[in-house]
């Protein structure tokens, strides 16, 4: 089953990328993508104006109520106008009906919902992701992903929100996906219990998603609440151990050994060796120094990997950084994982967590100025 995620041009493409990353964290039968639809200028909807601005704010007079949709305006977009964005991209695609088209846009909507579905029948939704910064110190990717998520498993239990509500959310809140919330912090409460309640598991397989869709959800929804905790600082009692490259690039974790590609190595080296972190629009100023690690751990290193690598072309970067983190998450376990992990808020510099004393890389490693 397929989900097929869509951007605004306001939303910044790292953030697709690490939207994708937590996605993707778990194998199962949700297989999440990016489509990178390229918006025209005669789109009725404006999309092309306030390429990622990310501290734009739509003038809304409160967080709390309603919206009026002013078309003059041009803010906030109406659901309907959101879900004719996902089926523009449906029909200029190809998307069969059976998969899903969720839009990711900071653009405000005229119910100022932060996500809905499209329940009269296509398998479409939108998720906002502007403005989570009032309420999480985190990076909305958490908050988004997790939407998108929930969305995706609301159109298959087959939320109809013409029905009385009830039917559908939780108007008390139980610690479930479904609980009804009206604000954003509220959401951020749904993260932290990263749960999905009984009746809303049953009603799911009584619409034929089967157990391992479940699974998967449950897995993801429990790595984006690690992940979120993490992130606030909330590491728990879990004390990270010593990260050793040595001078054949063996690398291990206290006493694990990690298994990575050279090129996954790579990265990792080079992040290990630049602690205050990197902007990654500033990766290919390192191109010399990251092929020279790539050389030490590859025979015959062909000098267009790290090419390709540091101009992220066709998402280069962000493909290997993503498997790169998915193997580090498999062999060292959560919530440890998340002091060895490239991570960052997009846009700005990616690092890793690991204190600076809890990292040994030999020497050899370290280039020579
Ligand atoms: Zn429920």
């Amino acid at each position: 089953m397929k989900i097929n995620l869509i951007y605004s041009p306001d939303v910044h493409p790292q953030s697709m990328d690490a939207i994708l990353e937590i996605l993707k964290s778990v194998s199962g039968p949700l297989e999440f993508s990016v489509l990178h639809m390229r918006w025209s200028y005669d789109d009725r909807y404006n999309v092309q104006q306030h390429r990622y601005h990310n501290d734009f704010r739509f003038r809304i007079e409160s967080e709390y109520k309603l919206q009026e949709y002013k078309a003059s305006l041009g803010y906030p977009l109406s659901w309907r106008e959101l879900f004719f964005l996902c089926q523009k991209a449906r029909y200029s695609e190809n998307i069969p009906d059976q998969d899903f088209v969720i839009l990711i846009t900071n653009r405000r909507n005229s119910m100022n919902f932060f996500s809905m579905f499209d329940y009269q029948g296509e398998r479409n939704a939108f998720v906002q992701s502007s403005d989570w910064d009032y309420f999480l110190k985190s990076p909305e990717t958490y908050p988004v992903a997790y939407e998108v998520l929930a969305n995706v498993l609301r159109i298959l239990m087959r939320f109809d929100l013409t029905e009385d509500i009830k039917r559908n959310f939780h108007l008390d809140a139980i610690g479930c996906m479904n609980d009804f919330c009206e604000n954003k912090s509220q959401i951020i409460l749904k993260l932290r219990t990263a749960d999905l309640c009984h009746s809303c598991i049953e009603r799911l397989e009584r619409n034929d998603a089967d157990q391992q869709i479940v699974a998967q959800a449950l897995d993801i929804f429990e790595k984006i609440r690690t992940s979120l905790k993490f992130s606030q600082g909330f590491a728990g009692n879990i004390k990270p151990k010593k990260l050793t490259v040595s001078q054949n690039g063996m690398m291990t974790a206290g006493d694990t050994e990690i298994s990575l590609t050279p090129l996954e190595k790579t990265i990792l080296i080079f992040f290990l060796l630049h602690p205050d972190g990197i902007r990654l629009a500033t990766l290919d100023d390192y191109e010399l120094e990251i092929f020279g690690i790539y050389q030490r751990l590859k025979a015959n290193a062909a000098p267009q990997n790290i090419r390709n690598l540091v101009a992220n072309f066709d998402g280069n970067f962000a493909y290997n950084k993503s498997r790169l983190n998915k193997k580090l998450r498999e062999q060292i376990g959560e919530p440890l994982a998340n002091y060895y992990i490239i991570d960052g808020v997009p846009g700005e510099k990616f690092s890793v967590a690991l204190p600076e004393d809890l990292i040994w890389v030999d020497k050899s490693f370290i280039p020579v100025h």
